[in-house]
C-alpha cells in the first residue's frame, strides 16, 4: 500500500536546477519504475516518491527532490504495481553508492584508505547529495601557498580560522581525499560543501570552496585541519601504504557504517 505524499508541492515556483541522472545506471540492469516509500530522519512517516532511474532495493540511502531536498532518506517499501498521476508526485534523484570494496585502516574517528578504487571521491559524492546540473566553474590563482603546519602562525581570519577548527573538532570534514597533489574534501555544516586543493611540498595552495565566501573560509579550515590530522596519522602508522600508492581517501566511521555496511545484507569485516 502506498501514501500519497502529504505536502503541498508548489510545483510552480521557481525551480532553477535541474536534474541530471548518471547516464550509465546500475550495470545496464533495467530500470523497473516504482513507487518507494521513504522515511527521512524527523519526519514521522515515510513519503511516497515516484523512481524511475535506480534500481532501488528495501535499505538503499537515496535523495529526492521537493520540499525533502538534500536530506538523506531511507528507501522502505517498494512498489511496482501503481497507476499515478506524474504530476502528484516528487522524485528520487540521487542514491547512495555503496559498492564499496577495498582495505581500510583505523585513523582515529574516520578510516582511511589507501586504494584509489576504494572509496574515490566520485562514489563518495554519491554518499552526501544526489547529483546536480553541471555548472561551469571557473578558478584563478596568484600561485601564492602557505605552510600547511603552521596553520595557526599565518595572517588569516581569525574568527574563520576559529570557526573551522571548530568544524574539524566536531568531524565536520566527513570525506578528504589526497590524489598525488591534489585534494579534495566535503565538509558538512548547513549543508555538504566541496573544498578543492593542492597540497606540494608541505605547501597549500590553489584552495576553493564552493560556498562563496571569501577563501580561505571556515569550511577551507576545517579541511586543512583534518588534513594535517589524517598526514600525521599516516605518518605514524601507514607510511609505507600511503608510499605505494601515493594516495589516501578518509571517510568518517559512521558515514561509512550507515552506507557501506548498514545497507548490506551480505558481505563481510576481516579485523587486523
Ligand atoms: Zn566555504
Amino acid at each position: 500500500m502506498t501514501t500519497k505524499i502529504g505536502f503541498n508541492f508548489s510545483e510552480n515556483t521557481t525551480e532553477k536546477r535541474k536534474i541530471v541522472i548518471p547516464e550509465v545506471i546500475e550495470d545496464e540492469q533495467i530500470i523497473r519504475k516504482s513507487l518507494v516509500e521513504i522515511k527521512f530522519p524527523d519526519v514521522y512517516k515515510p513519503y511516497t516518491y515516484y523512481n524511475d532511474s535506480f534500481n532501488l532495493k528495501l535499505g538503499d540511502r537515496v535523495f529526492v527532490d521537493g520540499k525533502l531536498e538534500g536530506v538523506m532518506g531511507v528507501v522502505v517499501n517498494i512498489t511496482y504495481n501503481f497507476k499515478i498521476k506524474l504530476s502528484d508526485y516528487k522524485r528520487v534523484i540521487g542514491k547512495a553508492d555503496a559498492n564499496v570494496q577495498g582495505e581500510f585502516h583505523f585513523a582515529g574517528s574516520h578510516f582511511l584508505t589507501f586504494d584509489p578504487n576504494a572509496l574515490p571521491y566520485n562514489k563518495a559524492e554519491t554518499w552526501f547529495k544526489a547529483p546536480e546540473e553541471d555548472e561551469e566553474y571557473v578558478s584563478g590563482t596568484d600561485g601564492s601557498s602557505f605552510p600547511l603546519e603552521t596553520l595557526e602562525g599565518l595572517k588569516f581570519d581569525e574568527y574563520d580560522l576559529e570557526n573551522g577548527k571548530e568544524i574539524y573538532m566536531e568531524n565536520g570534514v566527513e570525506y578528504l581525499e589526497l590524489n598525488g597533489t591534489k585534494g579534495r574534501a566535503i565538509v558538512i555544516t548547513s549543508k555538504p560543501y566541496i573544498v578543492d586543493f593542492t597540497y606540494k611540498n608541505g605547501e597549500i595552495s590553489e584552495l576553493y570552496c564552493e560556498c562563496y565566501h571569501v577563501t580561505p573560509c571556515k569550511h577551507c579550515f576545517a579541511t586543512l585541519f583534518q588534513l594535517r590530522e589524517t598526514l600525521k596519522s599516516i605518518e605514524q602508522n601507514y607510511s609505507e601504504q600511503y608510499t605505494k600508492t601515493n594516495y589516501f581517501a578518509t571517510i568518517l566511521k559512521g558515514k561509512f557504517f550507515t552506507i557501506a555496511v548498514d545497507t548490506k545484507a551480505t558481505g563481510s569485516i576481516n579485523l587486523k
